[in-house]
């Protein structure tokens, strides 16, 4: 069978991709346990050449948004990586609603005079259109982390560019089979693999996409310069993991969008930020360039952050921990996190599972009554 997109859906292609095809193989690429290799093939040393177990994880998310991937300790390692690849005195340009790690990454390098960052709204397309005239990086992320507000990235990426110059799009809320932003034009598509294609809380990886092959060497090669490699058995884990990403996606987004149609007709919750939402400020685009609304709720609640902390403290089923995208729901106070002060003080961030959705509600009300 021919292993390539155009023939086969996504979700043949995550259970098919990144297997061995000759007699004898393991059906599953076992994990690689080796730093080095006998010499006389292309493959020496791993932190450069790589392993079969990292090459299964690339094959498979790369295939998914029909670009080369390269796999990274980490979503930021991902991140750290097209960073690298600014000249100092670059232009960035930031979405004003951005996963914290990247902002203290760009403020980090502004500090040391590396490039200076301006910041634009998500939906601000005409802004975005203008800043790719000038800017060296467009770092795009979308939906956004928190608030999940979704950028036209059809029509950002289709604008005039400074030649030279890379779109990145954090595409880890809407995972390649939501959103295909080098579809659109984007340089490069990253995500916190930590997140949905693990789908398990059980490791931290990163992968970058991208359809430029001299972009994908440059990434390839400031992994092995920064050491930013992926773990052996975390790329065994996240191959596992991403296997089940079509069902657990589906299953999910369903979810969410029960929970969020409560939510919102809820008498103890002021709003609910969700793209699936008419509600929400960016649907229309939401609309246009997502699949699926993802499985990622904020809302805020009634009354104080007290109210909020209560509401993690009660809930029983989801569990009060960071992070998302996993098969367990789980929920926390964003604006708890050093640094994340701007935003409202009782906005929940609820990252739906796979349970059952009326228990998830149960468990969800419940809480919401004892907390007020
Ligand atoms: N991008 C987004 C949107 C995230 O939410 C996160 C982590 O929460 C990251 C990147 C960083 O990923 P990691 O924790 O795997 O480094």
């Amino acid at each position: 069978m021919e292993k390539s997109l155009p023939t086969i859906k996504p979700e043949s292609w995550l259970v098919s991709a990144g297997r061995a095809s000759e007699p004898g193989a393991p059906l599953n690429v076992p994990p690689v346990l080796a730093s080095n290799f006998i010499f006389g093939a292309e493959r020496g040393y791993a932190r450069g050449d790589g392993t079969p177990t990292w090459e299964a994880l690339e094959e498979i998310v790369g295939g998914l948004e029909s670009g080369k991937a390269a796999a990274f300790a980490s979503g930021m390692a991902a991140i750290a990586a097209a960073f690298d690849q600014l000249d100092v005195g670059a232009t960035v340009v930031l979405p004003d609603d951005c996963y914290q790690g990247v902002v203290g990454l760009a403020n980090a390098g502004t500090a040391r005079k590396r490039w200076t960052v301006q910041r634009v709204a998500v939906e601000d397309t005409d802004a975005w259109m203008r800043a790719c005239g000038s800017a060296d990086l467009i770092w795009l992320e979308s939906p956004s982390n928190p608030l999940l507000r979704v950028a036209d990235l059809e029509q950002i990426c289709a604008a005039p560019r400074k030649p030279g110059a890379i779109v990145a799009v954090d595409n880890t809320f809407a995972t390649p089979l939501n959103q295909r932003p080098l579809d659109f034009g984007a340089t490069v598509s990253l995500h916190s693999a930590t997140k949905f294609i693990g789908g398990h809380s059980d490791l931290l990886a990163g992968i970058a996409i991208t359809r430029d092959e001299s972009f994908w060497r440059a990434l390839k090669s400031s992994r092995a310069l920064t050491g930013a490699i992926p773990g052996t058995l975390e790329a065994f884990l996240a191959v596992r993991g991403v296997r089940t990403l079509a069902l657990r996606l589906q299953k999910a987004q369903e979810n969410a969008m029960t929970l969020a149609e409560r939510l919102a007709a809820h008498p103890f919750v002021a709003r609910v930020r969700y793209p699936g939402l008419a509600s929400h400020s960016t649907h229309r685009i939401a609309q246009r360039m997502l699949k699926g609304f993802g499985s990622v709720i904020s809302f805020d609640t009634l009354g104080t952050a007290r109210v909020a902390d209560a509401v993690c403290q009660r809930v029983q089923l989801i569990r009060h921990a960071t992070s998302l995208g996993a098969v367990e729901s789980t929920i926390e106070r964003r604006a708890a996190i050093p640094g994340q002060e701007r935003l409202p003080p009782t906005l929940l961030r609820l990252s739906v599972g796979i349970e059952d959705a009326d228990d998830l509600w149960a468990d969800l009300d419940a809480a919401l009554r004892a907390a007020m």
